[in-house]
């Protein structure tokens, strides 16, 4: 089971991936998650991305599309992947597709998580806070300004993957403004 989990800045992708890879020990590939890897360890590639994401634009196809191609070829044994926050663009969509295909496997559902922009503002920014408020450092592109940045890329540059999705009858819709384990409850029902 191969599944993408679609949706804005926000929409809750990294909270219900990673219950996914608790209760159904899938993996989850989270391109933010390796390009902030890639970041704090310096590499050529971290120093080159650091100012687009602090910006909260869009890293290049290349880049994203190579991490995902790495983990793909390195994963062990597991119930199948999530793809959190990848693909962005459709040229990713379509990357992501022929990977796959190489493998011999295929993308099962895209799952779209609908929220309001205002629920998202307020849940970024309340993640923000409540990492410092834990002694820690919020994300560098948790502020209002990268938030709009990050919403327009969303709008302009991934939201068209929910016709494409829909097109090619992976799409199902769940509401994510639900509490984590009702929207956690519709992903099941959803994948069973
Ligand atoms: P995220 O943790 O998914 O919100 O991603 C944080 C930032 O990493 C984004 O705002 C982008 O700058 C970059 N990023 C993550 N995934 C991708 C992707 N699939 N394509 C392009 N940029 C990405």
């Amino acid at each position: 089971m191969n599944i993408i989990l679609l949706g804005p800045p926000g929409a809750g992708k990294g909270t219900q991936a990673r219950k996914l890879v608790d209760e159904r020990h899938m993996i989850q590939l989270s391109t933010g998650d390796m390009l902030r890897a890639a970041r704090t360890s310096g590499t050529d590639m971290g120093h080159k991305v650091a100012a687009v994401m602090d910006r909260g634009e869009l890293v290049t196809d290349e880049i994203v599309i190579g991490l995902i191609r790495e983990q793909l070829e390195t994963a062990g044994d597991h119930g199948g992947f999530i793809f959190d926050g990848f693909p962005r663009t459709l040229a990713q969509a379509d990357a992501l597709g022929e990977l796959l295909a190489e493998m011999g496997q295929s993308l099962d559902h895209a799952i779209e998580l609908q929220v309001n922009d205002d629920v998202l503002v307020q849940r970024i920014l309340g993640r923000a806070a409540e990492m410092v408020a834990a002694g820690g450092q919020a994300r560098a592109d948790d502020n209002e300004d990268s938030l709009k940045t990050r919403l327009l890329a969303y709008y302009k540059q991934t939201s068209p993957l929910i016709g494409y999705y829909h097109a090619k009858g992976d799409l199902i819709s769940v509401d994510g403004l639900a509490s984590v384990d009702e929207v956690a409850a519709s992903i099941a029902k959803a994948l069973d």
